[in-house]
């Protein structure tokens, strides 16, 4: 019955569990959540926040080196290496404060340890402090333990050199040559980060695009700015192999080697090739959970196989963002109390907005436009590049375009692409429409603000 004093106890406090632990204890569950690293999520406090942060610092030392171009004077600007630890820190810090402050307030209590399962019902938490184990007994268990960088056997990840994408936010020096493996959504975010702090980048692509399953037309912007700002790419190489030289000395270099026989060398290597499920300690045999490659298998309401024990985050498989992770957990809480029953919606995947925060920034939503044709649906696709907008001009960065894909019947927005500056926040409009069902003559129609780059939403809507 929806109200139903339930206890719900949690495992892992990242977005997903957070969010979980707070709807459900809103909605009048009793709540334990379990925690063995930082209250907030270690991959969204200590990945995606300070991934974040950096990029903003080095959106901030290029937007100064153009200062010229805006009419001001020449300024010299060097990155503070110590300043930038300092801002992390206090980042983290702070939004670990908040989420902890925002569960004490809804009466969630938290327990600084490692929880696993004992049985279906049955959850026991490890505490930090060592003191003696605590076993609980729930009526909803939601797992939300999330994902960590994957890292194969031939990387001899020291932390220093050969890094993990967990090791540079900022890592212990400044690279001088950094190497980048991986070229999806982490890989092009660290090119063009470390890019913009000075370091020489090489980024190793192992297909002949950047931003695989991406839109080829934003890639390839990307791709041309990389060549613009001096990064090397070596198209279609898969690493094989990373060599640590001259270990003992101060001027230690990597190697990396590729199937095909190029050789890239630097002074430092960073692997973003995926991630992989925090399950293995969970024990989810003792429930009888199914899983796949280590992801807890979950249905449309994020429910296992088992009736009360639950998913959410990056350990269900699911889509791997922040945002997603946050919605999954609400869901759940309101599905375990009852409250599907009424009218609800189940979170569609395809739905959900997703940006990369390179240089120009790259955000998409909904059906894109090789995913249509390759599927054989019938869609109108229509394009506006930023050199036509007044905001773009007065900004000084003209680069990107608004592609929006309809329905060419009903005029019902399926989905977009935008490539250009605030890309991340303009996407959010054809979020809306694309959820909402509005149609192409709804963003026409709307009156958008002069000048602002939204102004080409409406433009590519025509
Ligand atoms: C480099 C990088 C950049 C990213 N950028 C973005 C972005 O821009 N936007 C976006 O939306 N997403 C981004 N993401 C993805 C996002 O960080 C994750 O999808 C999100 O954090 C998943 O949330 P979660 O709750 O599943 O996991 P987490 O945030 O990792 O939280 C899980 C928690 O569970 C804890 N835990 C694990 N095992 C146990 C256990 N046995 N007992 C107790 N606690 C346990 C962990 O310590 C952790 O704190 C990025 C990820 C990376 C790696």
């Amino acid at each position: 019955m929806p109200g139903e004093k339930k206890h719900f106890v949690i495992i892992g406090g990242g977005p997903g569990g957070t969010a979980c632990a707070t709807h459900a204890a809103r909605l009048g569950a009793d709540v334990t959540l379990i925690e063995k690293d930082i209250v907030g999520g270690a991959a969204h406090l200590l990945d995606c926040i300070p991934s974040k942060a950096m990029i903003a610092t080095g959106g901030a030392m290029s937007a100064m080196k153009e200062a010229t171009a805006m009419g001001l004077a020449k300024v010299d600007v060097e990155l503070d290496f110590d300043a930038l630890r300092d801002r992390i820190t206090h980042i983290e810090d702070h939004l670990e404060q908040s989420v902890s402050t925002l569960l004490a307030s809804q009466g969630v209590r938290v327990i600084e340890g490692a929880g696993r399962l004992t049985g279906t019902h049955t959850v026991v938490a490890e505490p930090n402090d060592g003191s003696d184990p605590i076993e609980l007994t729930a009526d909803i268990i939601v797992l939300s333990t999330g994902s960590r960088p994957r890292v194969p056997d031939w990387a001899p990840i020291d932390g220093v050199h050969v890094l993990t994408t967990r090791d540079a936010y900022p890592p212990p020096e400044l690279p001088d040559h950094l190497i980048v493996i991986g070229s999806g959504v982490t890989g092009v975010e660290f090119v063009h980060m470390f890019n913009s702090f000075g370091s020489k980048v090489t980024l190793v692509v192992s297909r002949n695009q950047v931003l695989p399953g991406k839109d080829p037309e934003a890639a390839a912007v990307l791709e041309q700015s990389f060549l613009d700002h001096g990064v090397k790419l070596l198209m279609g190489a898969r690493a094989e192999s990373i060599e640590l030289v001259d270990e003992d000395t101060d001027a230690e270099r990597v190697i990396v080697r590729c199937d095909d026989g190029r050789v890239a060398e630097g002074s430092h290597v960073l692997l973003a090739i995926g991630s992989i499920p925090n399950s293995e300690g969970l024990d989810l045999e003792a429930a009888g959970l199914e899983s796949e490659w280590g992801y807890v298998t979950v249905d449309h309401n994020c429910k296992s196989n088992v009736d009360h024990i639950y998913a959410a985050g990056d350990l269900s498989g699911k889509l791997p963002l922040s945002s997603v992770a946050t919605t999954q957990g609400r869901k759940i809480a309101q599905h375990a109390m009852g409250l599907h029953q009424g009218p609800h919606r189940h979170l569609d995947y395809d739905k959900a907005a997703s940006a990369i925060f390179t240089d120009p920034e790259i955000a998409d939503v909904g059906l894109a436009e090789a995913d249509a044709f390759a599927s054989g649906r019938k869609v109108r696709v229509t394009k506006v590049p930023f050199s036509l907008s007044a905001k773009a001009m007065i900004n000084n960065d003209s680069r990107g375009f608004v592609k929006i894909v309809s329905d060419p019947n009903t005029g019902v927005v399926l989905g977009g692409t935008i490539v250009g500056r605030h890309a991340a926040e303009l996407i959010s409009v054809l979020a809306l429409a694309v959820t909402a069902r509005l149609t192409v003559t709804d963003l026409v129609e709307s009156l958008f603000v002069h000048p602002a780059l939204a102004e080409v939403l409406g433009e590519a809507a025509e």
